[in-house]
């Protein structure tokens, strides 16, 4: 299959330096805030901001998993045996939540996540951030924080591979 890179390890890393500049700016510092990461690879991003914000004001960054599988709209409702099982107990009451996700797409794994988050509490607010964002929503949702904004046609993928998990840093469009 025909690949093109989009990304490289500069260009990831500059745009989430840029984020954590983002994220400091919008909250006016960092207290309050928690960053939580849907799992894998939202994970590692969240880990970088978390790194960045720390360097930049000094100050401890909070910094939680999240893993939403169980949430998924398109699991069967035999499931919900299941979900009660894997609940995950996250302390977002009064919180600012920052969600991280590596791909945006249809928006129902944020949806998901945020079914997820409200079970644990009332969080003050909850932000999205995406390293990219690839369109095609089919629900009300939008990131506050962008690391690229990447038109796709449905058929298109994209390839997000992180030093943590992937050995490289990249994002590639294949079609
Ligand atoms: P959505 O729930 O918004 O339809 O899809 C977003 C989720 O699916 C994200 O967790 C993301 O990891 C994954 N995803 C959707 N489309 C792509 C894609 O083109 N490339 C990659 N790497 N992940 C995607
Ligand atoms: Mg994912």
């Amino acid at each position: 299959k025909e690949g093109r890179i989009i990304m490289d390890e500069t260009a990831i890393r500059r745009a989430l330096t840029r984020i954590a500049h983002e994220i400091v700016e919008k909250n006016k510092g960092i207290e309050g805030c928690v960053l939580i990461g849907i799992r894998t690879r939202g994970i590692y991003i969240a880990e970088r901001i978390a790194d960045r914000i720390r360097e930049i004001e000094g100050l401890p960054v909070e910094v939680n998993e999240l893993d939403i599988t169980l949430y998924r709209d398109d699991r069967g409702k035999d499931s919900g045996a299941a979900k009660d099982d894997g609940r995950q107990k996250l302390n977002v009451q009064d919180k600012r939540v920052i969600l991280f996700d590596d791909v945006l797409y249809t928006g129902r794994t944020i949806r998901a996540a945020m079914d997820a988050l409200m079970d644990c509490g009332r969080p003050q607010s909850i932000q999205l951030a995406v390293l990219v964002d690839r369109g095609h929503r089919e629900l009300p949702i939008r990131p506050d924080y962008v690391g690229k904004n990447v038109p796709t046609s449905k058929q298109e993928q994209i390839i997000l591979s992180l030093l943590e998990v992937d050995d490289e840093d990249k994002v590639t469009i294949i079609h």
